[in-house]
């Protein structure tokens, strides 16, 4: 096997347990395919184990986490996969959709793997893995018979740091145009060969259910609603009324499905950019008595955090300003690069400004199935946080 020197210097990061090395941190870049598998060393001589390599991509080589691999084989995947499964089984018994496979937090960089019942959809973010989907495929089918169907959903920008191309289709089986899962008492239709990410935000699921209890009786704007989240477990659990509003024609298409199948008559969705909307909607005067934002990430990489700070900044006073003394916030970031504090410092700064108090009733991230790697920070990127105003 090839091995990479890592520069003088360069290995803190890496022997703290970090999984990638960029290209500005080896000794040499040498020709190899992408996809090699390559064991890195410290100038020193001091193995770190081995990875995937792609010389065309910033992150030159994900770690696989062990020195022992040798080859990527169908029992390789099938192992780490059924290590992925008993994490799953354990934490999220009973529900019928889960992330099995979050990544670097799994021990296999670049591979998103999420479970939609006897349905999987697959992303291969790096070369290494993409390469080795037809493997992975195998393995999966291995470690979960019944699996009838599974979907590639490649369309992710992280596949053109790459160089791979977008894609979708089917791996194997067979996949239903349309399904039916259940989210915590919720009726979802599923639809894999179309939408955005793997099919649903699962990342938010726990924070919908949360949410929906507390919604009875009141007035409830779900911004970025997507296929209407947020705004049906509010209607299930009785909200007085539901307003979802999205920019997206086919998500608000999906979310009133999804309103039908509930038998849920007190939801209405409304195609609009949430800036204007909720600008729209302070000019207006109208009130609520609980907004929720759950915008895309703003930020997609560092340099465009100062403007996903003033998108944060906007929305969040334009929501403030809707809600009156005992109104609720519920406002999330999945920008990786706006960490905890500063998207903190943003709503502050805001509530400040508007001399409103906000009192913090729940904070949260990423549920247990996307695992947060702590020696990678880059694997922490939900936050959630529900405030009340006084
Ligand atoms: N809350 C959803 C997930 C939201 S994903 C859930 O729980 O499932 C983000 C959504 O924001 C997407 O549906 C996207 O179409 C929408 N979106 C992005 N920018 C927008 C904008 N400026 N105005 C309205 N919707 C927007």
């Amino acid at each position: 096997m090839h091995e990479l020197y890592l520069r003088a210097g360069h290995e803190t990061r890496i022997r703290s347990g970090h999984l990638w090395v960029f290209s500005n941190e080896l000794q040499s870049i040498p020709r190899l395919p992408p996809g090699s598998l390559v064991r890195v060393v410290s100038a020193e001589g001091e193995s770190f184990g081995v990875g995937l390599y792609n010389p065309h991509s910033l992150i030159c080589v994900r770690l696989l986490g062990t020195d022992e691999v040798t080859d990527l084989d169908v029992p390789f995947f099938a192992e780490r996969l059924r290590h992925a499964l008993q994490l799953r089984e354990r934490i999220c018994k009973g529900e019928s959709m889960y992330r099995l496979v979050h990544g670097e937090s799994d021990l296999l960089p670049g591979l998103v793997i999420d479970r939609y019942g006897n349905y999987c959809a697959v992303q291969t973010l790096s070369t290494g893995m993409d390469q080795r989907l037809p493997i992975i495929v195998e393995a999966l089918r291995h470690v979960l018979p019944e699996i009838e169907g599974i979907v590639e959903k490649n369309h992710s920008h992280l596949r053109q740091l790459e160089q791979l191309p977008q894609r979708q289709g089917i791996l194997y089986g067979q996949v239903p145009e349309r399904f039916v899962l259940e989210e915590f008492g919720l009726r979802v239709e599923l639809r894999l060969m179309e939408g955005q990410k793997t099919g649903a935000y699962l990342d938010q699921r726990y924070h919908r259910a949360v949410v929906g209890r507390m919604a009875s009786g009141l007035r409830v704007l779900d911004c970025f609603t997507y296929h209407g989240g947020f705004a049906l477990h509010a209607a299930l659990h009785g909200a007085r009324e539901v307003v979802g509003v999205d920019s997206s024609a086919s998500a608000l298409e999906a979310a009133r499905r999804n309103a039908e199948l509930n038998q849920l008559q007190a939801v209405q969705f409304v195609e609009a950019d949430v800036f204007t909307f909720l600008g729209e909607q302070v000019a207006e005067g109208k009130q609520w008595d609980m907004v929720i934002l759950d915008p895309p990430a703003f930020a997609k990489s560092r340099r465009h955090v100062p403007a996903a700070k003033r998108g944060y900044g906007e929305i969040n006073r334009l929501a403030l300003l809707l809600l009156p003394p005992g109104g609720y916030l519920v406002t999330s970031s999945c920008s990786h690069h706006v960490f905890e504090a500063v998207f903190l410092e943003v709503i502050f700064a805001e509530a400040t400004r508007l001399k409103r108090r906000l009192r913090l009733l729940y904070r949260g991230t990423q549920p247990s199935d996307h695992p947060i790697l702590l020696n990678m920070p880059e694997t922490q990127y939900l936050k959630f946080f529900i405030f009340q105003v006084l």
